[in-house]
């Protein structure tokens, strides 16, 4: 079963969307399977980290920052070549599995869209705001 969702990412940021999912997996009524997170953006990814200290997806923004900055060498003239970067990196999917209609993460982890375009705050204060809505999709399967 596929679930869609869209959230606003206005600035670089790790947006939890664990809620989310756990509501598209109690939609589906599957009790043992695994559910696909997946992200159709190639500058934004999805992560599972740590749910509880804010200070770690912090510091994860800092760290992706740092080793993969912008340089003046590249050539993509939408002028976010880093943030294509990190997206590869980090990938535009994540798999958890479903035991017992729940999903199996570890105490401390979350599921985060990532929005790792440090150009989008200023595309979002642009008139035409295209960078506001960013999409995510789920897929359940027993
Ligand atoms: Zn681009």
């Amino acid at each position: 079963m596929l679930y869609e969702y869209t959230l606003s990412a206005q600035r670089e940021d790790f947006y939890s969307i664990t809620p989310q999912v756990r509501e598209a997996v109690a939609k589906s009524g599957i009790t043992d399977g695994i559910v696909v997170v997946f992200c159709p953006h190639t500058t934004a990814g999805i992560a599972i980290n740590e749910n509880a200290d804010p200070d770690v997806v912090h510091d994860l923004l800092i760290g992706l920052n740092k080793a993969f900055p912008d340089r003046a060498e590249f050539r993509h003239g939408e002028g976010n070549s880093a943030a294509h970067l990190k997206a590869s990196a980090m990938g535009s999917s994540a798999t958890i599995i479903i035991a017992k209609g729940k999903l199996l993460l570890g105490t401390w982890q979350g599921i985060y869209f990532a929005e790792i375009d440090a150009t989008v705050s200023q595309r979002c204060a642009m008139p035409h705001k295209t960078a506001l809505y960013k999409r995510f999709c789920l897929c359940a399967v027993a």
